[in-house]
């Protein structure tokens, strides 16, 4: 069983006018792949990448539509996830959880009162900033990154009060640690790896891995080649990460965050979701124990979910 905490699947099959939830041989997953590669919940971002055409808020209301579209023709197939008697039935049925979030806090432009509304659209968690500036906090591509504004610290507040996620992958690090700092709950970095393996704005340094640990969050292993690292190296770079992060911390604080869907540049030897199994053999034959596996697997996040929902 897998819990995988990104993908930019709702984003890419509108752009390609496919079904999340037909068969497809376009895009790294769809329900059915899914089902077969054991992945029990994925979490399902909104991330507004339609045209920058239009305002961010409105991309994301197109592809929450999108979304729930597909999702209310398949009721008996999938459960969205926005409690923990949702969690419950999801586990507990042959249907697939799917936690909504949104990735880049513009999409709020200011507004705490659109924050609750996405709430009330079943949104979960929320993707404090992309790479860039925006009313919360600074993306890691801004230069002299600033942290969390007033506005940031209301909105970390609010996602404590509501129950949502607070997801801190892509944050420059001044706003890393405001937000460890305020937060009332774990935060996840939902697809990020480790910067000590790969020296990436995009991934984590060993302080930041420390401090998420202490918190009782997560990090997510992204798939995709640039922030793993050395793109022909395949799956081992991937498991290095994965060694540093437990060497580091532990087996409580690793899950996946495959970020499928994305990206056209997973690591080599990755070519979709049905590569979960094969990932599992991997841990497997490192020797890491069943206790351990099934921590990173689905544990560890499924912990952060029954905690936050
Ligand atoms: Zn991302």
């Amino acid at each position: 069983m897998i819990i995988d905490c990104h993908c930019d699947t709702v984003l890419q099959a509108y752009l390609t006018d496919r079904l999340i939830t037909a068969r497809s041989s376009s895009g790294h997953l769809d329900l059915p792949r899914l089902q077969e590669s054991g992945v029990k919940i994925q979490f399902f971002a909104l991330f507004p990448g339609i045209s920058s055409s239009l305002s961010p808020l409105k991309q994301i209301l197109i592809l929450g539509d999108f979304f729930w579209e597909q999702y209310e023709h398949n009721l008996e197939k999938i459960k969205l996830l926005t409690s923990s008697s949702d969690l419950v039935e999801a586990m507990e049925s042959d249907k697939l959880g799917a936690l909504l979030t949104v990735e880049g806090g513009e999409v709020l432009e200011g507004e705490l009162r659109i924050l609750r509304i996405l709430y009330r659209m079943g949104v979960r968690s929320l993707c404090l900033t992309w790479n860039n500036r925006n009313e919360i906090a600074d993306g890691v591509a801004e230069g002299d990154a600033r942290g969390l504004t007033d506005f940031g610290r209301e909105v970390v507040k609010e996602m404590n009060k509501l129950g949502m996620i607070i997801d801190i992958s892509h944050i420059a690090e001044k706003g890393f640690w405001d937000v460890l700092e305020l937060s009332d709950a774990p935060v996840i970095a939902s697809h990020s790896n480790s910067r000590a393996v790969w020296d990436h704005p995009r991934n984590l340094t060993d302080e930041q891995i420390k401090g998420i640990a202490q918190k009782k969050g997560l990090v997510g292993l992204n798939f995709v080649s640039e922030f793993i690292g050395a793109p022909d190296s395949g799956m081992k770079k991937l498991l290095e990460h994965i060694d540093h992060i437990f060497d580091l911390v532990g087996d409580d604080y690793l899950a996946f965050g495959s970020d499928f869907d994305g990206t056209d540049n997973l690591i080599s030897g990755i070519r979709d979701v049905t590569i979960y199994p094969e990932i599992i053999a991997e841990l497997e034959k490192r020797n890491y124990k069943e206790s351990t596996i099934r921590k990173i697997c689905w544990g560890n996040c499924l912990r952060i979910l029954q905690q936050i929902l």
